[in-house]
């Protein structure tokens, strides 16, 4: 029996439309070949949304996608609204959707594929067989604790206020996601904090301690932050998943995709208790090559795979995806951004073409 879907498209900005046409593609084929029925329902975010309804999250986009199985997005932002006040920017919309939805943990894989070792900064002994999660607690610390803004003093000066704060509920909420993702990886967890100067990252430590008696099978370990970027960079190897609250992990998330060499590869996805989750490359709109056929489209693919597998729960389609990047990869078809000596140049559609055919 056809099982159906219903995925909101955000295409958003820059090469957004570009790489999800592709997605889109490939879902549609996957889609005839397992029996399953996507049913898809575009809607706007960030620079475009703002252009068209002068908000970068219209209540109408939010409500479309709590009303979908799954959001698939791709990219937002661009030097055009770069100079518009942050209530209004592109990435305000990207923020708001999170918090709607209420997607408090974000999963991001760093996984090395021997196909593109070369494009790695690292020395191919350190990064070989690199597979790593990154669990990053999305809607807490320091983005959204309060008091926050910039404040005049008594003395006239002016003073910024950011807080990081955490709750007991919220911490627990992102560790057990942490510790079931480790379950079904290698069952080593590593959470990251600064439990030695910050009276929040204590609290932290704490709690993910106490958790870890409810999943004996999972073998856990904490670091220091600063520790944690040193050590990401001198054995990756040593870690399987990781978790950490939110301005740690957008750091650390960073880092370890960037051992991969290339962020046009890197997909992710943001969930929370229940409702949809949202799956989006990790890279930008890229506004320098938009609209030139350049763009990597690996990423969205690789997100919706992502979408497939935590979101829908279909893991056969999800390989299939999967598989097929491998396969075009080895078939030596490269964008721009992975290009190497011997390899065939391709584009964002040409690449497409190549998924449609590995896929047939
Ligand atoms: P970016 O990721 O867009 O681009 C960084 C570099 O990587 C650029 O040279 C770009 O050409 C290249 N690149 C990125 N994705 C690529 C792909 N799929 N294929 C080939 N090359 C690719 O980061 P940036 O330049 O710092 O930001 C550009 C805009 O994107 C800004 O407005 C920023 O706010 C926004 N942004 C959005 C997100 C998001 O939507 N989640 C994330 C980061 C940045």
């Amino acid at each position: 029996m056809t099982q159906t879907f219903r995925i909101t498209l955000l295409p958003g900005d820059g090469i957004g439309p570009e790489i999800m046409a592709v997605a889109v593609d490939v879902m549609k084929q996957v889609g005839s070949q397992l029996d399953l029925n996507f049913e898809f329902q575009e809607a706007l975010i960030g620079g475009v949304a703002i252009d068209e309804t002068s908000t970068p999250l219209p209540e109408k986009t939010l409500d479309i996608c709590r009303g979908g199985d799954a959001v698939l997005l791709a990219a937002i932002g661009g030097y055009k609204w770069d100079s518009l006040p942050r209530h209004q920017r592109p990435e305000t919309g990207l923020l708001g959707l999170r918090a709607g939805l209420e997607l408090f943990a974000n999963l991001r894989p760093a996984t090395i594929l021997p196909q593109l070792i070369d494009a790695s900064s690292l020395k191919q002994e350190v990064v070989e067989g690199v597979d790593i999660m990154v669990v990053r607690e999305l809607t807490g610390g320091i983005y959204f604790g309060e008091p926050k803004g910039i404040f005049q003093t008594e003395t006239g000066e002016k003073r910024g206020v950011s807080t990081m704060a955490y709750k007991d509920s919220e911490i627990d909420r992102i560790g057990r996601v942490a510790f079931k993702t480790a379950q079904k990886r290698q069952g080593r967890l590593c959470s990251v904090d600064k439990a030695n100067v910050l009276e929040v990252s204590q609290l932290w430590r704490d709690r993910i301690t106490a958790l870890a008696d409810d999943y004996p099978n999972v073998e856990l370990s904490h670091l220091y932050v600063d520790n944690a970027a040193m050590q990401l960079v001198r054995w990756p190897k040593q870690f399987d998943t990781i978790v950490t609250g939110n301005l740690f992990g957008d750091i650390l998330s960073d880092a370890a995709a960037m051992l991969t060499g290339s962020i046009g590869m890197l997909p992710s996805a943001s969930i929370g208790a229940d409702g949809p989750g949202v799956f989006e490359p990790v890279h930008g709109s890229a506004p320098d090559i938009a609209g030139q056929d350049k763009a990597n489209p690996l990423a969205q693919v690789l997100s919706a795979a992502m979408m497939l597998r935590y979101g829908l729960h279909q893991p056969a389609a999800a390989d299939k995806i999967e598989d097929a990047v491998v396969k075009v990869l080895d078939q030596g078809y490269r964008t721009g951004d992975i290009m190497a000596e011997g390899m065939t140049a391709v584009g964002c559609q040409g690449m497409g073409e190549a998924l449609l055919n590995a896929l047939a």
